[in-house]
């Protein structure tokens, strides 16, 4: 959101893994919660754009459309109705939140980490359990390359032999993918448990 974002309260391991969010205070102050506002948002960071959203209000909800893609697959156009909610101020007035789609708390501030915009708590979690079952993924395609080279079960142990019948060249294909899930899974996993 323009201009906005430096100063803010969240850690900053949060806002690494995140970049998009929302806060309804922010939109308040613009003016932007107006029922039947149309507009769009976007976030930049050193002066190249991250994110771009259209969002409509209505006078319960907000109905956000943008397109998603998951680690440069394939495009996919996602619409998200997010409903608020109202309490009183101590001196007058209300103060509006925004209804977490997923677990329906309510927040100031949602972020755009995965395919939806959720509230922190239902982030982090969602944030690490697919990233640890896109390590399982790879380091199960890596046991199943070593089961078809005859290699030990071992992800730490080189793989040396060419089984008897195989061409050289499949040989050294699957050892260079094997290699890759291999890594990237210990990479992934590493930033799980916060060891990079
Ligand atoms: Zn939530």
């Amino acid at each position: 959101m323009g201009g906005y974002g430096s100063g803010n309260r969240w850690d900053s391991k949060t806002t690494t893994e995140s970049q998009h969010w929302l806060d309804i205070r922010w939109l308040k102050k613009q003016g932007y919660l107006r029922p039947g506002n149309v507009g769009s948002l976007s976030w930049s960071r050193r002066g190249e754009q991250t994110g771009f959203i259209n969002y409509r209000m209505e006078t319960d909800r907000m109905i956000l459309n943008y397109r998603y893609r998951l680690n440069g697959g394939e495009w996919e156009d996602v619409e998200q109705a997010i409903s608020f909610d109202r309490t009183p101020c101590n001196y007058g007035g209300q103060r509006t939140w925004f209804l977490c789609s997923r677990c329906w708390q309510r927040v100031a501030v949602l972020y755009g980490a995965g395919k939806y915009f959720l509230c922190r708590h239902c982030y982090n979690l969602t944030y690490a359990s697919q990233q640890e079952s896109r390590a399982d993924r790879l380091m199960q395609k890596a046991r199943k390359i070593r089961e078809r080279l005859g290699a030990s079960n071992n992800l730490m142990e080189p793989i040396l032999f060419k089984p008897k019948n195989m061409h050289q060249k499949t040989f050294d294909r699957l050892r260079i993918e094997e290699d890759h899930a291999n890594t990237l899974s210990w990479v992934i996993a590493g930033q799980r448990f916060g060891w990079g």
